[in-house]
C-alpha cells in the first residue's frame, strides 16, 4: 500500500485500526464484500443512565461495542476513563475480533466503556455506577456467559469484575453458569490465579520470543540478548507495571524511563519499577520519587534514547507528531492502537520494529479464556490434575498386578504400599525397590 501523504489530518483511533486492517487484507484473497462485512462494527449501544450520588442525579454515558459475532460469545473489557467514546470503543472492539483470532480462542470481539473519572468517586459510589451500568447492559444480553463476556480494561480491575458478576447473579438466580459472565474476577470470587499479571506476562514473552529470533533483531539493529537492554515504559497501569517489573526482574533489562501522567522518570543506571509502584500507590503520582530524575513533560522521555519503548496506556501515543523524533530501534504496543496509522508509515520509513498490540497484549485475554473455561466446567483446576494424576497412578498399580500375576514373579503389592502410592507418596518406594 503506498504511504499515506503526511498532510493529510491524522486519522481517528478506529480509522487508524481500519487502515491496519486494509494493509493485512491486502496479502490475502478476499472478495471486497467479504472485507467490508469483516470491517465494519456490528453493533454499538450507547447507554444514559441516572444514579443518585452525594444528593442529586449524575447522568452517565456508558457504551458496549459488539465488532463481530463470528464466534460467541464477544469479548473484550470495559474502560473507564473521560475519554470514551463511540469511535474509541468500536476501534477497540474490532481489535479484539483480530486479537482473538490471532491466539485462537474462541471469541468474536466487543469492548465497552464509560465515560466517567473513576479517582472522583469513592468505592461505594463507583459501586452503585458499576451495578448499574452492569444492569443496562446485562438486560440486554451484553453482559451473558454465552453471548458476551466483558474483562477489566483501563480504570476497572477485579473489584469492577466482582461487582459486575454479582450483579448478574442476582438478575439471573437460575443460570448455573452465572460466573462465567465476566472474567477478571477475584481468585476466591470465581477468578483465576495469574489474571491480573497476564497481559504484562504477555508484553514479556513477545519480547522473549522476538529475542530469540535473529533476523528479527537485526532488522531492528539489536545484538545481543534482552539482559541488559535499555527499556522506556509508557504508563505504569496494571500492563505497564507488569511487564516493567517481570522484564526487569527476570530478564535482567534495565527500565531507565517511567512515563506517567505527572510527568517522567529517568535514571540511566535503571528504575526499581516496585519500589516507584509503591510510591504511586501512597502518593498518586511518580513526582517525588528518589530513585530518578523528574522531568514535568513526561512525553519528552517517549523521544529518549532507548532499546525497546513500551507504550502501555493509552491510543495514539505514537503520532505523525512525535514519530520521526523516537529513537528505539524496537516499540512493543503493549496498550491497544498506542501507534496511530501515519506514525506507522514514518517508523516504517525508518525501520524501525514494531511489535504490534495484537499479539503483545494477548495475553489477557488468553488467561481470561482460561477463567471462563473454568468457570463452565464447575471444576477447580487442581482437582481436575489430581484426578488425572491420581488415575495414572491407579493405572500403574493395575499395570503391576497384572504383571505379577502372568509372570508370577514371586511379588504383590501390598495394600498399605497402593495406598500410599494412590496418595502420591509411593514413587520413591517403587524406584528404590528397583521396579
Ligand atoms: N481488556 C483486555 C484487552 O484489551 C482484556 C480483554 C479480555 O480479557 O476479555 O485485551
Amino acid at each position: 500500500m503506498a504511504p499515506r501523504d503526511l498532510n493529510e489530518p491524522e486519522p481517528s483511533f478506529r480509522q487508524s485500526v481500519d487502515l491496519m486492517f486494509n494493509r493485512a487484507v491486502a496479502l490475502m484473497d478476499l472478495s471486497p464484500g467479504l472485507e467490508e462485512k469483516i470491517r465494519v462494527c456490528n453493533a454499538t449501544y450507547t447507554v444514559r443512565f441516572g444514579v443518585r450520588l452525594r444528593g442529586s442525579i449524575h447522568t452517565f454515558t456508558g457504551y458496549r461495542s459488539v465488532h463481530s459475532e463470528h464466534m460467541e460469545p464477544v469479548k473484550g473489557g470495559i474502560r473507564y476513563a473521560l475519554g470514551v467514546h463511540q469511535d474509541e470503543v468500536e476501534a477497540l472492539a474490532a481489535l479484539m475480533t483480530y486479537k482473538c483470532a490471532l491466539v485462537d480462542v474462541p471469541f468474536g470481539g466487543s469492548k465497552g466503556g464509560l465515560r466517567i473519572d473513576p479517582r472522583v468517586w469513592d468505592e461505594h459510589e463507583l459501586e452503585l455506577i458499576t451495578r448499574r451500568f452492569a444492569y443496562e447492559l446485562a438486560k440486554r444480553d451484553l453482559i451473558h456467559p454465552s453471548q458476551n463476556v466483558p474483562a477489566p480494561d483501563m480504570g476497572t480491575g477485579e473489584r469492577e469484575m466482582a461487582w459486575i458478576a454479582d450483579q448478574y447473579r442476582r438478575m439471573n438466580t437460575t443460570d448455573i453458569n452465572a460466573a462465567a459472565c465476566v472474567t477478571g474476577k477475584p481468585a476466591h470470587a470465581g477468578g483465576i490465579q495469574g489474571r491480573t499479571e497476564a497481559t504484562g506476562r504477555g508484553v514479556q514473552y513477545a519480547l522473549r520470543e522476538f529475542f530469540r529470533h535473529t533476523e528479527d533483531m537485526r532488522l531492528a539493529g539489536l545484538t545481543g540478548e534482552l539482559e541488559g537492554k535499555t527499556v522506556i515504559v509508557q504508563g505504569l497501569g496494571n500492563v505497564g507495571y507488569h511487564a516493567a517489573k517481570f522484564l526487569s526482574e527476570e530478564d535482567g533489562a534495565r527500565i531507565v524511563g517511567v512515563i506517567e501522567r505527572d510527568g517522567g522518570l529517568f535514571n540511566a543506571d535503571g528504575i526499581d519499577v516496585v519500589a516507584l509502584h509503591e510510591w504511586m500507590m501512597r502518593h498518586g503520582g511518580v513526582e517525588g520519587f528518589a530513585g530518578a530524575n523528574h522531568v514535568s513533560d513526561g512525553s519528552s522521555l517517549l523521544e529518549e534514547s532507548c532499546d525497546i519503548l513500551i507504550p502501555a496506556a493509552l491510543e495514539g501515543t505514537i503520532n505523525r507528531e512525535n514519530a520521526e523524533r523516537i529513537k528505539a530501534k524496537l516499540i512493543v504496543e503493549a496498550a491497544n492502537g498506542p501507534i496511530t496509522a501515519a506514525a506507522d508509515d514514518i517508523l516504517r520509513r525508518k525501520g524501525t520494529v514494531v511489535i504490534p498490540d495484537m499479539y503483545a497484549n494477548a495475553g489477557g485475554v488468553t488467561v481470561s479464556y482460561f477463567e471462563w473455561v473454568k468457570n463452565l466446567s464447575h471444576i477447580r483446576f487442581g482437582r481436575m490434575q489430581r484426578r488425572q494424576e491420581e488415575s495414572r497412578h491407579q493405572l500403574l498399580i493395575d499395570e503391576l498386578e497384572r504383571l505379577s500375576k502372568d509372570r508370577d514373579l514371586g511379588w504383590t503389592l501390598s495394600p498399605g504400599f497402593k495406598q500410599r502410592y494412590l496418595q502420591g507418596a509411593g514413587e520413591l518406594e517403587l524406584v528404590r525397590s528397583g521396579l
